[in-house]
């Protein structure tokens, strides 16, 4: 049995303001009861906040066994980080709709893995389009599935799936584009 985790992606968020937003969020999920405001061992990758009282008003269909289980938090991601997907990637340029990155193919993910680790060293991490030349940031990309890149982000471990209205309700007071990846581990 693996952990899943679902994450809520800002992608617009400077690294300057990454550090106040996060934590404007997190005091209102606290507030909301939606997670705890004590940091513990609960996420994989780092400390997070369990689950609070009202939990259940953040997913779709609550889920009994959250609170037993080890890994159950969230944590707020700050720094340049690659919020990345688990499963077969797709990168399809949004302008022409050409293909530029197919799983099965491994020379354009290893190509297109440079992209990524430029972007991540500091550098713009932006390519033209092969096929129509357009100039694409890493954000720019239709990815399938998604894939964010940025300063800011709620990762959710082992939650039940995330309300619609929820992350809507994250994105108002954010203010910014979200993306949101998910996978298992
Ligand atoms: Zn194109």
């Amino acid at each position: 049995m693996g952990d899943c985790f679902e994450t809520i992606a800002d992608v617009e968020a400077t690294p300057e303001e990454a550090d106040r937003l996060g934590a404007e969020v997190l005091w209102w999920l606290v507030e909301q009861g939606i997670v705890m405001a004590e940091q513990t061992d609960c996420t994989l990758g780092g400390k997070g906040h369990r689950p609070g009282p009202n939990y259940a008003a953040a997913t779709v269909e609550p889920w009994a066994g959250l609170h037993q289980l080890g890994t159950n938090g969230l944590r707020v991601v700050t720094g340049r980080t690659v919020f990345y997907s688990m499963g077969n990637v797709q990168v399809v340029c949004p302008r022409c709709g050409a293909v530029v990155v197919d799983d099965q193919d491994e020379d354009s993910w290893s190509e297109f893995s440079q992209v990524i680790k430029e972007w991540y060293a500091g550098g713009a991490g932006v390519r033209a389009c092969k096929h129509c030349g357009e100039p694409l940031g890493l954000n720019d990309w239709a990815w399938s599935p998604p894939f964010g890149f940025g300063y800011l982000g709620f990762e959710f471990w082992n939650w039940p799936r995330l309300d619609a209205d929820f992350v809507a309700a994250v994105s108002d007071r954010l203010g910014h584009r979200l993306v949101r990846p998910y996978g298992k581990i």
